[in-house]
């Protein structure tokens, strides 16, 4: 099955109460793709660096199965930088730099042979380019899944909203939740967010897991327990992107199988959480994927 994914590539610096990077390979679709490559191939890429980005990531994602033709480089420009600092309990984090760069004007050109893709994973990205994808899509996915943030809210909410009228599913944390339907409880903020278009959404709630929410039902997927947990940053989109990639490969969207690509993306979230950055994601097996699969299940059987 077909999949794309748009959203940011980019540079980060990440401060931990554990360390501190330079700047680091990041954006939310490295995250989405790298994470969902592990269930099908090819991930179909539009995106848009700088001329400041290194050929070698761009290179290593391709060897990951990353068709990386949608993916532009502006020669003279800057690549998105974003930099971001944790507190201590690795669950609220402060964001201390967002330099757009070749974002500010990124027109996502769709290429011919990523037309009549089946999913469609719009990643953190400003409202409007989000929405200029769906539109120039020439057929409506089997499934959208929406991807956003706090940032979003702030400047572009109008455009936001509309972005959220026309997607399947909407993923977002419960800080987010909270601020875009002005309500407290997340059960009442869940039915408000769904009045404006999706049919499902997903509260990530960072170590305690994240719920999906669809008509009247929910379903609760815990976050495992780790031994490290060292940087959190690109955990959402590497949950995104096992959600979706685990949708994709058994090309079903009814809400069993969303509630086991919903521990999918958790368990793919945890590998990330791990190491600083993609880097976890580069090297993982089937197997370890599935033995983590199954400590979720072990951890709710009673
Ligand atoms: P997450 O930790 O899943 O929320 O995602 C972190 C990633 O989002 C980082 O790698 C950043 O580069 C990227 N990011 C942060 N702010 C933005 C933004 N305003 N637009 C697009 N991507 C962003």
């Amino acid at each position: 099955m077909s999949l794309l994914v748009i959203g940011s590539v980019a540079f980060d610096a990440i401060e931990t109460p554990f360390g501190k990077t330079d700047k680091i390979i990041g954006g939310a679709a490295s995250y989405i793709s790298l994470s969902a490559s592990y269930f099908v191939k090819p991930i179909n890429l539009v995106a848009v660096v700088g001329g400041d980005f290194p050929q070698e990531y761009i290179d290593s994602i391709r060897s990951k199965g990353v068709d990386t033709k949608g993916l532009q480089i502006k020669s003279t420009e800057k690549s998105f930088f974003w930099s971001g600092k944790y507190n201590y309990d690795l669950n609220s984090r402060d964001t201390l730099i967002t330099e757009l760069n070749v974002l500010g004007n990124f027109d996502p050109i769709i290429p011919d042979d990523y037309q009549n893709c089946e999913y469609l994973m719009l990643g953190n990205l400003s409202p409007d380019v989000q929405l200029k994808v769906i539109e120039r899509l020439h057929n409506r996915p089997k499934l959208i899944v929406l991807d956003t943030m706090n940032f979003w809210m702030d400047i572009a909410l109008d455009s936001l909203k509309q972005v959220i009228s026309k997607v399947d599913v909407l993923t977002i944390n419960d800080e987010e939740a909270r601020q875009l339907s002005g309500e407290y409880q997340l059960k009442k903020a869940a039915q408000k967010i769904m009045l404006l278009g999706p049919k499902y959404l997903i509260i990530k709630k960072g170590e305690h897991g994240a719920i999906l929410f669809h008509e009247d039902r929910s379903f609760y997927a815990p976050a495992l327990l780790l031994d490290q947990v060292f940087d959190p940053t690109g955990a959402g989109d590497t949950f995104a992107g096992g959600f979706l990639g685990y949708i994709a490969k058994k090309d079903k969207t009814d809400f069993d199988t969303l509630k086991k690509a919903l521990v999918y993306g958790s368990a793919m979230a945890s590998f990330c959480v791990e190491k600083f950055g993609t880097e976890n994601l580069f090297n993982l097996t089937e197997q370890q994927i599935e033995d983590r699969f199954n400590q979720f299940r072990i951890m709710v059987e009673f």
